[in-house]
């Protein structure tokens, strides 16, 4: 992760939306016929990022827990008052399909600003097999409607509806029974992705669920080891899972056993911050112990109100020690990896999708370093500049 191929100098051909050729800029020119050339001269290239984890359909903020937990609230009492993930199912259980919609795609319009060309996207605030599929039909949707695209996850197992609070083995009979096969049979996600936790899955029920999943060809993913250490890193290898999420309070072995099952590792340490976790140099830890490691925002209303992949990159390098080659190979292959999709992004290769960005620095090492602004001057994707400097500085609306 410490290695980036650099061609100083370089130069990317396109056709029809793919990159066809990658090298020196003199030899690109010599081989290829442009009709239209982009002048990036000065400037970084690199792949577009992508977002390996975001839970980014939801209706309703939760900005008011900002200043409870300030208060000294814990994540539970904030729950019992009525808030948490429960509020946010809540407001989307009532919000209809368009109105869903509308405001991902206003949140779409800004994640590309930033760099992001691709990005994973989590159901899990509906909880009822309608309401699920209501989600995932509205990612569907937001892929034909918008450049950015999402790759789904059904995500049913987030937290146990209060409607079961005390029949709790009833939900996870619904979700093995009921939802999985209907959401498979109507091909509405790639992946199976459970919460994992003291309070919302056990390691027991996890394994059961995502079980199940892979039965119906939803490839396993986990959010482990977050506020406590559950051994879902262990689990997540175990059922050779594609990534293995948050990973806070993780064990030596649970690295261990990520690196030999080939398990990416996804953090996200706008999550830990928000939250106060601690989990300082989490990512040198695993990257050190053999991990490929990919970064995320985890953007929700709750716990990481950001999609700026840009930012998730400083807080790599500053809360979890990685170095900035790292983080650049953490927020493209690596993130593409962790959300399938490898083989055709997250690098400037031939054959290839041209998903590239032009960034107004000098050199790469300046992308963290610059924190909290926006340094993208161009968005390519697919093969075609979707956006300029001058609309990213436009592009900010009212989320
Ligand atoms: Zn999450």
């Amino acid at each position: 992760m410490r290695q980036l191929d650099i061609i100083h100098g370089g130069g990317v051909a396109i056709k029809k939306g793919k990159i066809v050729g990658v090298g020196e800029s003199n030899k690109i020119k010599q081989k290829f016929k442009a009709k239209k050339r982009i002048d990036a001269r000065g400037m970084v290239m690199t792949p577009g990022l992508v977002d390996p984890h975001t839970h980014l359909v939801f209706a309703g903020t939760r900005e008011q827990e900002l200043a409870l937990r300030l208060g000294g609230a814990s994540y539970k009492e904030i729950s019992a008052a009525g808030g948490g993930i429960m509020s946010t199912v809540r407001e989307v259980r009532k919000a209809k399909p368009e109105q869903l919609k509308s405001l991902a795609l206003r949140r779409m319009d800004q994640m590309i600003t930033y760099g992001t060309t691709t990005a994973e996207a989590k159901s899990g605030y509906g909880l009822t097999l309608l309401d699920e599929i209501k989600i995932l039909k509205v990612i569907r949707d937001l892929n034909r409607s918008h450049q950015l695209e999402l790759i789904p996850t059904f995500m049913g197992a987030h937290v146990v509806p209060e409607e079961y609070t005390h029949k709790r083995e009833d939900f996870i009979n619904e979700l093995v029974k009921t939802m999985l096969p209907e959401i498979a049979k109507r091909r509405l996600a790639r992946f199976c992705d459970v919460f994992c936790e003291e309070g919302a899955f056990d390691i027991g029920q996890t394994r059961k669920i995502l079980n199940e999943g892979k039965r119906y060809g939803l490839i396993p993913k986990l959010h482990a080891d977050e506020f406590t250490h559950t051994g879902g890193a262990e689990l997540a290898a175990e059922l050779g899972a594609c990534s293995a999420d948050h990973l806070c309070k993780l064990s030596e072995e649970g690295i261990r056993r990520l690196k030999d099952a080939n398990t990416v590792a996804v953090l996200l340490p706008v999550t830990s911050l928000f939250m106060g976790i601690e989990s300082q140099g989490l990512g040198r830890r695993l990257i050190d112990g053999g991990v490929a490691v990919a970064l995320g925002s985890d953007f929700n209303p709750g716990t990481s109100p950001t999609f700026n992949l840009q930012l998730v990159m400083s807080l790599g390098c500053l809360l979890y020690k990685m170095y900035p080659e790292e983080v650049i190979v953490a927020c493209t292959i690596n993130a593409a990896h962790a959300c399938g999709c490898a083989q055709d992004r997250g690098s400037i290769e031939p054959g290839k999708i041209a998903d590239l960005l032009i960034w107004r620095v000098h050199t790469y090492t300046q992308i963290p370093y610059f924190l909290g602004q926006n340094l993208i001057l161009k968005v390519i994707k697919k093969g075609r500049i979707c956006l300029t400097g001058l609309q990213v500085a436009n592009n900010i609306r009212m989320t």
